[in-house]
């Protein structure tokens, strides 16, 4: 039969990647490809005795039906560490919802009409971009140049264009697990201050931070709720979950809470109560030390076995934080087209252009360093050198 899908649909592409790094969940290739974090970290334990207490309290509500905005004591919770960050917020100003990217989701829901500009990071989060094109946005994005933003042609882009939504995750950015400066979160808020612009900014990695200088988000220089923050328990405590927030003026937030009624009506509350839980029973800040160390340690492997292997083949971020080091070959590589002689000799990353808007190749791609054991980083940094050095360029 031939379906009637509505128009959207067609700018729901099935990925061509995702089919091909099916093969990288085999367990004979070492992957560099998802974005997971390490599963040995996830407190499981605690969430179970959370669990255990939460059920065996013999309270029937921790099954019932809850409130579209959330538990309101995992709120406050939330808006607590959202104080922390330097980001003033109230209970009110917090929306439960199932990781961030319904957030990302329902953001899109509330604000993009087709043909809506939004304007991105390049390269930027593909899970955004997918959630934005399925409401039929439009894409611009920020241009760069070898100095890093040009905010000379970005105003002038934004003046012409005049886009609705400026998406960035300005800390560890997935893919390139790069950061912006204090002065540069500054002048790109007054940018958008003066156009009216809309920030939506998307931050599931500052907690995982291995120098110690963290940077306040852009939200928390912000006292005129020109920006909606998107958090989330899935890098600190376990993505399966699927608990994240978003954290905007109540008005907005009311209108989401609409949006989020007709979508899943509301998120778990039976998890809700566990996460509460555990946030406030155990140690969730010295749980996250313990991911940092890790994490740093693994990244630190990852650099070096790059250097040992790589030092005359390629250029790679050194991220501060995240979960990522984003690779770039000599021009005349495309990692898409080097992904399947990578699969048959075990080893497997992103090729970049999959977080690109409007750009079909890449010379680059993403390496995830969270999930694979030190060994693997080892090993698999190998493999890949082996490759890219056999395929001759
Ligand atoms: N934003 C970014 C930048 C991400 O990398 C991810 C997941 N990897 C998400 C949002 C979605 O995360 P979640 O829905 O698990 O909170």
């Amino acid at each position: 039969m031939q379906y009637a899908y509505a128009e959207r649909v067609q700018n729901m592409e099935n990925s061509a990647i995702r089919e091909l790094l099916k093969v990288a969940e085999q367990p004979h290739i070492i992957s560099f490809a998802g974005g997971l974090p390490a599963p040995e970290l996830f407190p499981l334990t605690e969430l179970k005795e959370s669990y255990q207490k939460v059920l065996g309290a013999g309270d029937p509500s921790v099954l019932q039906y809850g409130s579209t905005e959330g538990y309101l004591p995992l709120r406050a919770e939330i808006s607590a560490l959202m104080k922390e960050k330097g980001i003033s917020s109230n209970p009110e100003n917090i929306l439960l919802t199932n990781g961030s990217q319904q957030g990302l989701d329902l953001i899109a829901k509330l604000f993009i009409n087709p043909g809506d500009i939004v304007l991105l990071q390049n390269p930027s989060y593909l899970g955004a971009i997918q959630s934005f094109q399925s409401y039929q946005a439009n894409f611009i994005t920020i241009p760069t140049n070898s100095a890093g933003i040009d905010y000379t042609a970005l105003e002038l882009l934004i003046k012409v264009k005049r886009p609705k939504l400026f998406y960035l995750t300005p800390t560890f950015q997935n893919p390139t697990g790069s950061t912006l400066t204090v002065e540069e979160r500054k002048t790109l808020l007054n940018i958008a201050r003066q156009y009216h612009l809309l920030i939506i900014e998307d931050d599931p990695y500052s907690e995982l931070c291995y120098d110690n200088t963290t940077v306040s988000p852009i939200r928390a220089f912000s006292d005129e709720n020109e920006v909606i923050y998107l958090g989330t328990f899935s890098k600190t405590l376990a993505p399966g979950l699927r608990l994240g927030w978003i954290a905007a003026e109540k008005n907005i937030i009311s209108k989401l809470t609409i949006a989020k009624q007709g979508t899943d009506l509301h998120t778990s509350t039976l998890l809700q109560r566990t996460t509460h839980y555990y946030l406030t029973h155990f140690k969730p800040a010295e749980h996250i030390l313990s991911i940092r160390q890790v994490y740093k340690d693994r990244r630190d492997i990852m650099l070096k076995a790059l250097e040992d292997h790589l030092t005359h083949q390629a250029l790679w971020t050194e991220p501060r934080g995240g979960m990522f080091i984003w690779l770039t070959l000599p021009e005349v590589y495309d990692t898409l087209q080097l992904l399947p002689s990578a699969l048959a000799g075990n080893v497997a990353y992103v090729p970049g252009a999959n977080f690109y808007v409007n750009q079909k190749s890449s010379n680059s791609m993403r390496l995830n360093f969270s999930n694979p054991s030190p060994t693997q980083i080892e090993q698999g940094i190998k493999l890949l050198a082996d490759i890219i050095k056999q395929s001759n360029k």
